[in-house]
């Protein structure tokens, strides 16, 4: 699944090669691409239909395109790609939705072999989408505020990975890079968040941004000029890994073999010397 850094990379491809461009005609070519859209694909492709694309803006996971005011919201699920090209290259069967452009260049595709991924359009949407309004700042935006979410992160009472997860508290965060940042400030992912100082929350989103900045670095070097894409599947940023999906191997700090254990029907990686479980977790 496509996490932060994939999308961010995403969002930049797409601002250096959309922005500024007038879309021709919106192609729906599988509804369940725009089942969020209530009034159906055919009102999707005209609302689209001559608007000319502001801006590419992302939120957590969520990007979005504004055309002025409005906004077409996108989020690409477990194998989403939004793909730029040749308009004139074949169209793969896993294009459920494509957008062509007045001035006859590279046209923009939407590709989701899995369907879980979705477009919508959003009137007045294009500072925030109003269905994700409710999703809190991630860290890499400029409204995010460590103090005031160290502060909601402390009142809560559930273990620090629950709450990095939570979406209403921080967003963009997922499994992968929670258990990366969790290794790096060296804290156990059931620690309760009532017990965690401000330093040791500080450092938590001090590794949060470390691991974003070293995926965004591999993830910047991974597509050519003319091809934004995210794919869930390759993990460019997999070397870059020190305990996810590393059971059984060296902690790259101290050598202890990285130990995995059941979470939310997922996992967490951590290592047992350099993570110590805490006397009464929150799990
Ligand atoms: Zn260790």
């Amino acid at each position: 699944m496509p996490e932060l850094p994939e999308v961010e990379t995403v969002r930049r491809g797409l601002e250096a090669h959309v922005v500024g461009r007038t879309i021709d005609q919106a192609e729906v070519r599988h509804p369940r691409a725009v089942r969020r859209h209530l009034a159906g694909p055919d009102d999707f492709a005209a609302v689209l239909r001559g608007r000319t694309v502001t801006g590419a803006r992302r939120r957590g996971k969520y990007l979005w395109l504004p055309l002025g005011d409005d906004a077409l919201l996108a989020h690409l699920g477990m194998s989403g790609q939004l793909l730029v090209g040749d308009p004139q290259r074949p169209v793969s069967s896993h294009v459920r939705a494509r957008f062509t452009f007045t001035d006859g260049g590279p046209d923009l595709r939407f590709s989701d072999q899995r369907t879980f991924g979705h477009l919508v359009w959003s009137a007045g949407g294009a500072v925030l989408p109003g269905l994700i309004a409710h999703i809190a700042p991630d860290p890499l935006e400029a409204a995010f505020d460590l103090a005031a979410l160290t502060q909601r992160i402390r009142a809560r009472r559930t273990g620090i990975k629950r709450a990095l997860l939570d979406q209403s508290l921080v967003s963009g965060i997922g499994n992968i890079y929670a258990d990366e940042a969790l290794w790096r400030a060296r804290l156990h992912w059931a620690r309760p968040t009532e017990t965690l100082t401000r330093r040791q929350i500080a450092a938590l989103f001090t590794g949060v941004h470390e691991v974003f900045a070293e995926a965004l670095r591999a993830g910047g070097t991974s597509f050519d000029s003319l091809y934004v894409n995210v794919d869930g599947e390759s993990g460019y940023f997999d070397r870059a890994l020190a305990v996810y999906g590393r059971a059984g191997e060296p902690c790259p700090r101290c050598g202890a073999p990285v130990r995995r254990d059941p979470f939310m029907n997922r996992s967490s990686y951590s290592c047992p010397v350099c993570q110590p479980r805490p006397r009464r977790g929150r799990w």
